[in-house]
């Protein structure tokens, strides 16, 4: 099915992103995970796409498979990184005759070792390139990729809203934002989106910090702000790899709280391909789902 349709339908969307594993080895603990949360009921599960090699592969297997075998809706991601357009056609191709039926398309970062993105020869400089090429298909629904905080490269808040909404005239029809920690960021973004005349559905990712490392990753690779408040409690448990995890469940669990009482359309978890986090912060939560929409603006984190 595709999204659009799903988020016409749906008051409140739940999904969960997962990432191709490194090892061979390790696809089939992902499947076992995947179906562990497909009792959750999410709407669909989304499937990233490496910057190279085998991974990249391994993206269309499993989003393949979760279709076939879990009976679950998939989110494709694709980059621009590294391919012609003949390349890209060739992997929607693959993806059309899998059956599935919608992309989130992305830019990309630069590889590792590279600091910039580098537009491949033949290939396409921005998002918004993808999603016209992909739009012209006429057989995707398309999402694209947000920054509540503004991209990192980008010059201004402003200008990379005004860079999201060639993305959203280019055929864009619904946006996953970055993670972030602060909501009052979504809410501005949201704001100023409208603003620009942006009215597809935006879905807020949410990211459980598991343990001290990755918030040091984040902070440096996405340039999501670290509130002081959570800053400080992770701190102080930094060695205490369950102290972390704990606190960081009960943080996701706030912020989709008000997440919801602000009315998001939906919640997108950065699962890291682990099912327990998820579990345990939908245990604390009542959706949305079929309750009647709160007013937006109340009780912000
Ligand atoms: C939900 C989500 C999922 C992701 N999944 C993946 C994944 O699976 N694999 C992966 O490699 N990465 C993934 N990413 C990361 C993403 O690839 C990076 O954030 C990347 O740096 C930017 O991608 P984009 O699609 O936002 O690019 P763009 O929309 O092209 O924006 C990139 C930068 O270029 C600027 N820009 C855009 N258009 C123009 C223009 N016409 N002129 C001048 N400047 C412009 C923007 O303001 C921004 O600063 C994901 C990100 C999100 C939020």
């Amino acid at each position: 099915m595709f999204i659009r349709e799903l988020l016409k339908q749906k008051r409140f969307t739940l999904s969960f992103e997962f990432f191709p594993p490194k090892r061979e080895g390790n696809l089939e603990n992902l499947f076992a995970t995947i179906q562990e949360l497909a009792d959750l009921q999410p709407d669909f599960i989304s499937v990233t796409y490496g910057a190279g090699g085998s991974t990249r592969e391994k993206s269309l297997e499993i989003a393949s498979r979760v279709k076939k075998e879990i009976r679950m809706e998939v989110l494709a991601h694709l980059t621009c990184v590294q391919s012609t357009k003949d390349d890209i056609a060739r992997i929607l191709e693959a993806f059309r005759a899998e059956n599935i039926e919608n992309i989130l398309a992305l830019r990309g970062d630069p590889p590792t070792g590279t600091e910039k993105f580098i537009t491949p020869e033949g290939g396409f400089s921005h998002a918004s390139d993808l999603v016209g090429f992909i739009n012209g298909m006429d057989f995707f629904s398309i999402g694209v990729a947000g920054s509540p905080e503004g991209h990192i490269e980008a010059p201004s808040l402003e200008e990379d809203i005004k860079n999201l909404k060639r993305k959203v005239d280019a055929g864009a029809d619904f946006i996953i934002t970055q993670l972030f920690f602060d909501n009052s960021y979504f809410y501005r973004f949201r704001d100023r989106t409208q603003a620009l005349g942006i009215n597809i559905p935006i879905l807020p990712g949410v990211f459980p910090i598991l343990n001290y490392k990755q918030v040091e990753r984040i902070a440096g690779l996405c340039g999501a702000s670290i509130p002081q408040t959570l800053a400080n409690k992770i701190e102080k448990v930094r060695d205490k790899n369950e102290e972390v995890e704990k606190y960081g469940i009960e943080y996701a669990v706030l912020q989709t709280e008000d997440l919801i009482k602000n009315s998001a359309a939906g919640i997108h978890i950065y699962s890291m391909n682990r099912s327990e986090p998820v579990q345990r912060i939908l245990k604390e939560l009542t959706l949305p789902r079929l309750q009647p929409s709160s007013p937006a603006g109340q009780d912000r984190l």
